[in-house]
């Protein structure tokens, strides 16, 4: 509406149009400021206006109230992040809200300077947590899906001591080299395949892939019981390739060890 009634409005924005304000992922928003946004707006429909039963503007609220806590956790100012609800028959307050927030943004000044943070600090910061939007998004999968009726509950949906909470007691995942019986399990139900495996070959967890959705530490045979939840912690270093073969005892083998 804005467009066609020609309003005027800030000319720095760049226009993404999607489905649903739902669909934009907390992973897009952390991406646009890696790739050097200052800024990120969403519109969508007004709460409780959704054709649809999906509702996908309350995803989208509570992914910005948990991404504003993410922010403030690596030194950002929040208000960089701003979500509006209107309709597309509102053009002038949407043209109005474009203005304020490129003038609200522009006054924060370019993104981590306005703060004072180290750029290469930044965008360490920035790459390091995208990299876990998986994770955040299973830990904090039952916030990431309620319906907030009073707007004066959105700043208490996460915190600032959860956030840092959740940063300082990421869980990984590791397999025990002394249980793993390379049953392959765990491989076969990594949604990312993360896990280096190999018949007879004891599995290993690529770090870098893996995605920490728990699902090996879930599906490891209890008999085995072999991968391990650590939180907070580094992660012990794989065991050397060439010592991952698994030597088999032989029935007969095993008949012997018995009588002794
Ligand atoms: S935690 Fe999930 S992603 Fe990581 S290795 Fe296990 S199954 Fe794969
Ligand atoms: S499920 Fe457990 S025992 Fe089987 S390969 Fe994976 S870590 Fe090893």
């Amino acid at each position: 509406m804005a467009g066609v009634s020609r309003l005027q409005y800030t000319t720095e924005v760049r226009l993404i149009r999607v489905m649903c304000s739902g669909r934009v992922d907390l992973e897009f928003v952390l991406r646009a400021f890696s790739n050097g946004m200052d800024g990120v707006f969403i519109g969508g429909c007004r709460l409780n206006e959704c054709n649809y039963i999906t509702h996908g503007n309350y995803h989208a609220l509570n992914m910005v109230l948990l991404c504003r806590k993410i922010m403030e956790h690596i030194g950002l100012n929040p208000e960089r992040l701003r979500i509006e609800f209107m309709s597309s028959a509102e053009g002038i307050l949407f043209a109005e809200v474009m203005s304020e927030f490129g003038n609200k943004v522009k006054e924060l000044g370019p993104l981590g300077k306005g703060e004072g943070i180290d750029q290469n600090g930044l965008k360490s910061k920035l790459a390091e947590i995208t990299k876990l939007v998986p994770y955040i998004k299973v830990v904090k999968n039952e916030k990431l899906a309620s319906r907030l009726v009073n707007p004066e509950e959105y700043d208490t949906l996460f915190t600032k001591d959860e956030i840092d909470k959740l940063f300082s007691e990421v869980i990984s995942y590791y397999i025990d080299p002394e249980k793993c019986q390379a049953c392959m399990t765990c491989a076969k139900r990594c949604p990312v395949e993360a896990i280096i495996s190999a018949k007879n070959q004891i599995h290993v967890i690529d770090q870098e892939k893996c995605i920490k959705c728990g699902t090996c530490f879930e599906v490891c045979p209890p008999k085995f019981s072999a991968v391990t939840k650590i939180s907070g912690e580094p992660v012990p270093p794989p065991i050397p390739e060439e010592k991952r073969t698994i030597v088999r005892k032989t029935k007969k083998e095993k008949g012997e060890k018995d009588k002794e």
